[in-house]
């Protein structure tokens, strides 16, 4: 299933800033917002949002989500609906990583976008169903996913400018992290990804909070912190 080209981050960036403009979502203006992932989703992409008990598509994993690109639906595992509840930042991006799927994986199968192979078995659709796992063993396929959803939920220039507001008030503590994750609606652990991979700001192996250039044995440590994993 695997002829998808890789896509480098900054390609990501640009289709995902391409996606937000073209919402009408600005990630240069001056707010640092939650990009509105739902609407996104249902509005813009036309695609279906619903809740089944989904853990048969795979014994061995913990099974989030699935999309079926012939049906335009997004299944959200309703197995684990109380911790989709409790956590809005998982739902975001386990959200954003199927419309990830969607456009960069069914794109290259038209057929399955307009519905044209209905009339073929189920055993044919189902080898085109993404179901998505919570696991550390990831296929190419769901590393590009949960690239796209990082790049989309915080893009760029937004992020940028966060960490320089927060700089700006002196050194970034812990709870600055956790105020800037609840004001995005994501989750601390994909912020401290997305804010490592754009050199922004490193969370260290002992927990601390290092401004990426400092790296020194006199680095600039703000907080430890603990990954909310
Ligand atoms: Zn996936």
């Amino acid at each position: 299933m695997s002829r998808t080209a890789y896509i480098a981050r900054e390609q990501m960036e640009r289709i995902t800033e391409r996606i937000l403009t073209d919402y009408g979502f600005d990630p240069y203006d001056k707010s640092v917002r939650p990009v509105p992932i739902e609407e996104i989703v249902e509005f813009h992409y036309d695609l279906q949002i619903c809740w089944e008990p989904i853990d048969r598509l795979d014994e061995d994993g913990m099974v989030m989500a699935a999309i079926i690109p012939e049906r335009r639906q997004i299944i959200l595992n309703e197995t684990h609906r109380d911790l989709f509840d409790r956590k809005i930042g998982t739902y975001h991006f386990t959200l954003a990583h199927e419309l990830g799927h969607w456009v960069l994986h069914a794109a290259e199968r038209p057929h399955l976008r307009t519905g044209g192979r209905r009339s073929e078995e189920r055993a044919d659709e189902s080898s085109f169903v993404y179901y998505c796992r919570s696991s550390s063993r990831k296929p190419i396929e769901e590393v590009q996913a949960d690239l796209f959803a990082g790049c989309l939920l915080m893009p760029q220039p937004m992020m940028a400018r966060a960490v320089k507001q927060l700089a700006m008030l002196g050194s970034i503590r812990l709870r600055h992290l956790y105020g800037l994750a609840d004001c995005l609606k994501v989750s601390v652990s994909a912020l401290a990804v997305r804010l490592d991979q754009l050199r922004l700001l490193h969370i260290g192996r002992d927990g601390d909070i290092i401004k990426p250039g400092t790296e020194s044995p006199t680095a600039v440590r703000y907080e430890q912190m603990t990954l909310d994993l």
